[in-house]
């Protein structure tokens, strides 16, 4: 399901979703649904929050959720949320402030966030917040590139950015460009990877300090990433590619305005007329 959100997202950006058959995308997707609500990763697959927001999120491309039961599925993501505001990605209970995000983006998606405890999910996302202004998985774990996403995103689609300081996560965010080769890292002393273009990135637009890193280095580390003669882009120059890297390669690119692509939304991840044809609607 994951997949299937990167790879039809991509296509959207790039103005071909019209390739694939919505009904049989859509008819896949339900079929991957759950009694609880959830839904898993594919036919048989026990549900999990990942796949229930790609799902909504799938569906959402076509403009297809209609064919949801709004109600069953938001239940079923609000039953995630613990005391202590945190949310489990399933009923094993794995807590993870990915999945904080993931349930706000999705009820946000579905207009049911008022199925939860928004406060308290703030609350516990902002005590996972480190003082070198980064955000980890659980309090007390290590600023992490994707899980600084995670953690802004949801406060920006619950419109709570002002807890953020800004000047310094901006600092550590974009000590994330090599400046060598222009790419991002996803925390100090690991290598450039492709999908940071997606994690760092997109936070540092939400906070908006995107304008300092050196956008156009970092649109030339994507590019060279890209295997001219078999497709597809990779998460550095020279290795296989994969539907992940290509997605958030093709998504960097979509936040840097590179030319032909549609816009995408940094705190939805999904293009920008999806999420205004959505919000409008409320
Ligand atoms: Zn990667």
């Amino acid at each position: 399901m994951n997949g299937a959100y990167w790879g039809l997202t991509a296509l959207d950006l790039l103005g071909k979703l019209h390739a694939v058959d919505v009904e049989e995308v859509v008819s896949w997707v339900l079929q991957c649904q759950h009694d609880s609500g959830g839904f898993g990763g594919n036919i048989g697959h026990d549900p999990h929050v990942l796949y229930t927001l790609s799902a909504v999120q799938v569906l959402a491309l076509f403009d297809k959720l209609d064919v949801l039961d709004i109600e069953k599925v938001a239940s079923y993501v609000a039953g995630l949320q613990n005391e202590d505001g945190s949310f489990s990605g399933d009923m094993w209970g794995e807590i993870d402030t990915r999945f904080s995000y993931i349930s706000i983006s999705c009820l946000s998606l579905l207009h049911r966030l008022d199925k939860i405890n928004v406060e308290k999910a703030v609350n516990y996302i902002l005590s996972c917040k480190n003082h070198d202004g980064g955000f980890g998985c659980t309090p007390g774990a290590e600023s992490h590139a994707g899980q600084i996403f995670c953690c802004v995103g949801a406060l920006a689609i619950t419109g709570s950015l002002h807890h953020i300081d800004k000047d310094l996560l901006g600092w550590w965010l974009c000590e994330r460009q090599d400046n060598k080769t222009g790419g991002l890292n996803g925390r100090p002393e690991k290598l450039p990877d492709v999908c940071y273009s997606w994690w760092a990135l997109s936070s540092l637009i939400m906070i908006d300090r995107v304008h300092w890193i050196n956008k156009d280095k970092l649109i030339k580390f994507i590019l060279d990433c890209q295997d001219i003669e078999n497709r597809g882009i990779s998460d550095r120059p020279d290795d296989a590619v994969d539907v992940y890297h290509t997605y958030f390669g093709v998504a960097g690119l979509s936040l840097l305005e590179y030319p032909g692509l549609k816009a995408i939304d940094p705190a939805y991840a999904l293009p920008v007329d999806v999420v205004n044809r959505i919000i409008l609607d409320r």
